[in-house]
C-alpha cells in the first residue's frame, strides 16, 4: 500500500484514547476496510519524521497475533497509522457489552497475548509497554490481537506529555521508576485478565453488591481542587475494600459523586496502592479453575525478578490448557 489520506473515506468513530482517535475508514482504490489512528503530536518536524521513520518496523510484524499494519503518515498537525481493522473491536467493550468474560475465552486471550509478546519481544525486541483489554482487540472470525505495542521511542516521548489517565495497569516496579521490561508487561496482562473474568477493573474491590462498575472509564473524574495528582494526572475513582462501612451505600449517580458505594482515590493513591498493598487476584477463590488462579497469581508476584517472562509463561499449565481447548471463539464472537 503506498497510503494517501485523500483515498481513505471516513466510515465511522471507534473510540478515543489518551493518544488520539481511531476512525474505521475505507482504502477506496483498494476497498480496503482499515481503522485509522490519528494520533496529535506536538512536536519539531524533524521528530515527527524520525516516529514515522520509527513506525515502519511495524512493516515487519507478522503474526497472527499482532495487527497488522498498513502504512503511516504525516497529516499535519497529526501522525495517522493505519491498521487492521477488527471488527469485534477491543476486549473492554466487549466486557461492558457483554459482561464477564467466561475463564475458558479468558484463557485463550492469555494465550494469544502470550504469544504476540514472545513474537514481539524474541523476533524485534520490541516490548509492547501498553498492555490492556482496550489495546487486545477481536473480530467474527474469532481471531484474537494486540495492538498498539511501542515501538517508537521518539513516539513514547512525545505522547508521554500528554498521556493521562491509563497508568493503572503499569507494574509495580514501573511506577517506581525502575526500567521497563517484558515482565512488566506481564503485570499489566495479569491486571488485565481479572478485568475480562471479573467484568469489572480488579482495583475496584467491588464487595457483595452488584453495582455496575463496568464502565471504569466513566470512573475517571476531573481533578477536584486540592487533590494530588501526578504530572496532571487526574485522579481516579475506584472502590476499595478500606471503604467498607460505606459499601450499603446504594446511591447511584453520574459524575463524581458516589456510586454504589464507591471511594474516591487519585491516581497517586492507586499507583501506591499497586507498589504497597497485595496484588489483586481473581476472587471469590474456588470460583475459577486453580491453574487460572496459579496463573494469574504468577503473573502479579510483585518482585519482577519472581515473575516469569512471556516465553516462559507459554508453558504454564493453564495455557497448556488453553492450547488444547477446543472452545470455539468464533462461535462465541458470533453471540455479541
Ligand atoms: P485506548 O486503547 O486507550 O482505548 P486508542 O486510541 O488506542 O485508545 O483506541 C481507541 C479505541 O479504538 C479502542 O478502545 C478500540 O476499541 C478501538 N480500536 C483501536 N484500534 C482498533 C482496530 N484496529 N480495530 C477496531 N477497533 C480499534
Ligand atoms: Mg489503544
Amino acid at each position: 500500500f503506498d497510503l494517501r489520506n485523500e483515498d481513505l473515506k471516513d466510515l465511522q468513530e471507534l473510540g478515543q484514547g489518551n493518544g488520539g482517535s481511531v476512525k474505521k475508514v475505507e482504502h477506496v482504490p483498494t476497498k480496503t476496510f482499515m481503522a485509522k489512528k490519528i494520533v496529535l503530536i506536538d512536536a519539531k518536524p524533524s521528530v515527527r519524521k524520525q516516529i514515522l521513520r520509527e513506525l515502519q518496523i511495524m512493516h515487519d510484524c507478522h503474526s497472527k497475533y499482532i495487527i497488522s499494519f498498513y502504512g503511516a503518515f504525516l497529516a499535519d498537525p497529526n501522525i495517522c497509522i493505519c491498521m487492521e481493522f477488527m471488527d469485534k473491536g477491543s476486549l473492554d467493550g466487549i466486557y461492558k457489552k457483554i459482561g464477564a468474560i467466561d475463564i475458558d475465552v479468558v484463557g485463550k486471550v492469555a494465550l494469544a497475548v502470550l504469544e504476540g509478546l514472545t513474537y514481539l519481544y524474541d523476533v524485534h525486541r520490541i516490548i509492547h509497554r501498553d498492555i490492556k483489554p482496550s489495546n487486545i482487540l477481536c473480530n467474527s472470525r474469532g481471531e484474537i490481537k494486540i495492538c498498539d505495542f511501542g515501538v517508537s521511542g521518539e513516539l513514547i516521548n512525545s505522547i508521554a506529555d500528554t498521556f493521562v489517565g491509563t497508568s493503572t495497569y503499569m507494574s509495580p516496579e514501573r511506577i517506581q521508576g525502575a526500567q521497563y521490561t517484558v515482565k512488566s508487561d506481564v503485570w499489566s496482562l495479569g491486571i488485565s485478565l481479572i478485568e475480562l473474568a471479573l467484568g469489572r477493573f480488579p482495583f475496584s474491590e467491588s464487595v457483595s453488591d452488584d453495582s455496575d462498575l463496568s464502565d471504569y472509564e466513566g470512573t475517571l473524574s476531573p481533578a477536584r481542587p486540592g487533590s494530588l495528582s501526578l504530572s496532571g494526572l487526574p485522579p481516579a475513582r475506584i472502590k476499595s475494600k478500606r471503604n467498607s462501612t460505606a459499601k450499603k451505600d446504594k446511591r447511584k449517580s453520574k459524575g463524581v459523586s458516589l456510586q454504589g458505594g464507591a471511594m474516591t482515590m487519585s491516581i497517586l493513591e492507586l499507583l501506591q496502592h499497586i507498589v504497597n498493598e497485595p496484588a489483586p487476584r481473581l476472587t471469590p477463590e474456588g470460583r475459577y479453575p486453580k491453574e487460572a488462579e496459579a496463573f494469574i497469581d504468577s503473573c502479579l508476584l510483585k518482585d519482577p525478578d519472581d515473575r516469569k517472562t512471556p516465553k516462559d509463561l507459554l508453558k504454564d499449565e493453564w495455557i497448556e490448557h488453553a492450547i488444547v481447548s477446543d472452545i470455539n471463539l468464533e462461535e462465541w464472537a458470533s453471540t455479541f
